[in-house]
């Protein structure tokens, strides 16, 4: 296992009805700016509740984050931040929210002149203006931890940022707020939190055996959960199930003492950046080929994941890697998520070199658990994306 220091200060309130304890957990007097997307809390009724829980504040609300939060959309909400002298944040949304709101928080203290700097010279926020989160969609885990992935439409770029000041310091998790989730959506959150675990997991044997089976446990829980709740989200077990584990996928516990991978996601934010395409699934897209290409260096933890996970115990350590790749994707399909980036758009030629092209331009010379995987190993693997 390797050495590591963990420090998780997001407090999580969990269960039915508990929107309503937001009050209890931001500072009195705060001046509090509600922030959430693209509507869908109005209409089915988070909003209410969150308004009538801050009774007793100040609160003005900017909303119209939309999906893959875009800097140009998160500048006005900075803008408001620093003329109505903002002092507490409240998100309430998916990833896309609260991304955004980590973005604010960074920015709402950041000294330089342009932003965009937190992200394109990966400045780390040590503090930043204190929020909260209410979490509509189970996926990121971004409710319990401090990166955040913000979009700048203009020059179609996506990157991450993040820090020790960027943790909410509470999120409300009520999985009743599942229930009007669409089942695309759904998906989406079971695949982004599943690739999460796998970013964290599928890389060399570390001795981490704690953190395997937390791992593995996660893995299964998805896998049981999943097509419950996108077939029934008013399933309140399945509901409560689903959103634990997205959030325990990444809120740091399992990738310590471990290695760590994120080369997916790397690749996945180009796609999205590039074509629109929902987050979740550009990991969909490149994580099969991205086990097929590094196979050699990942086998030995594909065939433990292939025995564990989906009780795989027919054959070599070979076979059962290659098998349990299989399964990964046929669990993806089984969720109606495709896998090849020709069943999303038309005009995936040269991708590839495009995205190898910007690896290099940003020196990302060597992604990977071995820091090893280079621009051209990147093109390779999305080609076989294709
Ligand atoms: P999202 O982009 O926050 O939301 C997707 C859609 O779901 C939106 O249209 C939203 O509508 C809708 N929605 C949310 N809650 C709903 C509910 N309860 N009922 C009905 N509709 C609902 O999705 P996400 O997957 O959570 O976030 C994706 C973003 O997070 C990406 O930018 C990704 O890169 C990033 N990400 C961050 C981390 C991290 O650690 N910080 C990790 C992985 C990914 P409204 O806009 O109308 O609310
Ligand atoms: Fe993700």
């Amino acid at each position: 296992m390797l050495n590591f220091e963990f420090k998780n200060p997001t407090k999580i309130i969990f269960g039915k009805g508990q929107i309503e304890k937001i009050s209890k957990e931001i500072p009195p007097g705060a001046k509090v700016l509600l922030v959430y997307g693209g509507g869908s809390i109005k209409s089915n009724g988070v909003y209410d509740q969150v308004i009538s829980a801050l009774k007793g504040f100040e609160v003005l609300e900017f909303g119209g984050v939309p999906a893959n939060p875009e800097y140009e959309v998160l500048m006005q909400a900075l803008r408001v931040i620093k003329e109505e002298n903002i002092t507490y944040m409240l998100a309430v949304g998916g990833g896309s929210v609260i991304d955004g709101v980590k973005f604010l928080s960074a920015a709402a203290v950041f000294p330089g002149e342009h932003p965009w700097d937190i992200l394109s010279k990966n400045i780390r926020t040590e503090w930043g203006l204190p929020f909260g989160s209410v979490l509509t969609l189970p996926a990121t885990g971004s409710e319990m931890n401090s990166g955040a992935v913000i979009t700048r439409a203009e020059t179609q770029e996506k990157l991450g940022m993040g820090g020790p000041g960027l943790f909410p310091e509470f999120s409300i998790l009520d999985p009743e707020v599942i229930k009007s989730i669409p089942k695309r959506q759904l998906a989406n959150g079971i695949t982004d939190a599943f690739t999460h675990v796998l970013e964290q997991y599928m890389t060399y044997p570390a001795g981490a055996h704690l953190q395997d089976r937390f791992s593995e446990s996660i893995m299964q829980t998805l896998i049981e959960v999943g097509p419950k709740v996108i077939a029934n989200p008013t399933d309140y077990e399945a509901a409560a199930n689903f959103m634990w584990s997205c959030t325990m996928a990444l809120n740091g516990l399992i990738q310590k003492g471990v290695p760590t991978d994120w080369a997916v996601h790397a690749m996945g934010h180009e796609l999205t950046a590039l074509f629109g395409i929902d987050h979740a699934r550009t990991l969909a897209i490149i994580a099969p080929s991205h086990y097929r290409y590094n196979f050699e260096a990942k086998k030995e933890k594909l065939a433990q994941y292939g025995q564990r996970v989906w009780g795989v115990n027919e054959g070599s350590i070979e076979k059962i890697a290659t098998v349990a790749i299989a399964k990964t994707e046929a669990f993806f399909h089984s969720m109606d998520i495709k896998t090849t980036l020709a069943e999303y758009t038309d005009d995936y030629q040269g991708t590839a070199e495009k995205i190898s092209e910007r690896f290099t331009e940003r020196g990302w010379l060597g992604l990977g658990e071995h820091k090893t995987l280079s621009p051209s190993d990147v093109q390779k693997i999305v080609e076989m994306s294709y």
